[in-house]
């Protein structure tokens, strides 16, 4: 039996907003789920569902297998770090992590050894006396996780608790969690609009779009088997490419070129006349002619260097692209050159359910 469940869950606020549709998932215990998806997609509404801050308006919510949709949010052994992580101020980094149980009336002692151990796992234990002011803010942050994680809870709920941080901060918090998580190896469920965090951090990714759940899977599933467009767009970086249009004489056109698709749709005959979209990864083309690949010729307008790999901002016609390319085989700007897309790399997706279509 799956450790959470969440069955059909739909959230309609107060106002006819319906924030979530149908959410289905199965949590195993110990597992690390991240919610994906952009601004206002209801990523935050789900987990704080099951936080039990939020009523679930219709579905179900079990824990172990039992109804939880009415327990509070205390009784489901439930622990959230927020994305502002509001610290007492006058209190120190151990009073502040110690503050949940020296409410509960835990004993000093046991306290104690609570707040040592939490503080060792996050590398606080030198800062233990220290007001949260003169702390940085990757520390803040880390006083935040302590403090819920000192709660030997079953669940812990994260929502964005990285965005207060600079860039370079995230990514060793990033690290940092992920430590946290192999170490207590809780049950974690992290929301972020960031898909680098979702893909470093998570066992299994939910994308949502508009309340809807897109696709779950692991890293690797959204990846390399995207099941519709906006998930093929929302995973990777720089995104995927992708050309549309209608399908004609079994091709369709990339600037002046025209790609058979008959190479990847056997059956591309029931396509004709139907637009279709045509995807491809900045990292899976070749520079030059290859077997097996589609051969697009193009000009160069602009290149990016981020150290051993530079993006190549390309463009036939009207059609734009990034190629993502090796920065010893940087391009010159404004010439024109071949790229080969191999055939295994394509996908295509209907034009109009945006259903990724397998040849
Ligand atoms: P973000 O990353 O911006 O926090 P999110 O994916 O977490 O976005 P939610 O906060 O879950 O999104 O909000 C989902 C949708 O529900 C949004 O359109 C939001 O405006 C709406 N919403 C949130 N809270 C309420 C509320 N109390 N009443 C009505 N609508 C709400």
């Amino acid at each position: 039996m799956a450790y959470l469940t969440l069955k059909n869950i739909n959230k309609i606020y107060p106002n006819g907003f319906h924030a979530v549709h149908n959410f289905n998932l199965e949590i195993e215990k110990g597992e690390f789920v991240v919610f994906v998806g952009p601004s206002g997609c209801g990523k935050s509404t789900t987990l704080r569902m099951i936080a039990g801050l939020e009523d679930i308006s219709n579905g179900e919510f079990l824990i172990n297998g039992e109804r939880a949709n009415e327990k509070g949010p205390r009784e489901r052994e439930i622990a959230m770090v927020f994305q502002s992580y509001a610290l007492y101020p006058q209190m120190t980094v151990y009073d502040n992590i110690a503050f949940g149980l020296t409410l509960q009336g835990v004993d000093e002692d046991i306290i104690e050894q609570r707040v040592n151990n939490v503080a060792r796992i996050l590398g606080l234990t030198d800062y233990l006396d220290r007001l949260p002011r003169a702390l940085s803010g990757g520390q803040r942050q880390r006083v935040a996780i302590g403090r819920a994680i000192i709660r030997k809870v079953g669940v812990f709920l994260m929502d964005e608790p990285l965005s207060n941080l600079d860039a370079k901060q995230r990514v060793t918090m990033r690290y940092e969690i992920a430590q946290i998580h192999r170490e207590t190896g809780a049950t974690t469920i992290y929301v972020t609009h960031d898909q680098t965090e979702a893909m470093t951090l998570a066992d299994r990714i939910v994308v949502m779009k508009d309340g809807y759940v897109q696709q779950t899977g692991t890293p690797y599933q959204l990846y390399f088997e995207p099941e519709n467009v906006f998930v093929a767009g929302f995973i990777g970086e720089p995104p995927m490419n992708f050309l549309r249009g209608k399908v004609r004489n079994g091709t369709i056109s990339f600037g002046e070129m025209e790609l058979d698709l008959g190479k990847k749709l056997k059956d591309i005959g029931q396509y004709e006349g139907k637009e279709l979209v045509f995807g491809f990864r900045p990292e899976h083309i070749q520079l030059g002619s290859h077997e097996n690949a589609y051969e697009v010729t193009c000009n160069v307008e602009l290149t990016e260097m981020l150290g051993d790999n530079t993006n190549v901002y390309v463009v036939a016609g009207k059609d734009h692209a990034i190629l993502k390319v090796d920065s010893h085989d940087t391009p010159e700007t404004d010439k024109d050159i071949t790229f080969s897309i191999p055939y295994e790399n394509v996908y295509i997706f209907d034009g109009e359910t945006e259903k990724v279509i397998k040849g």
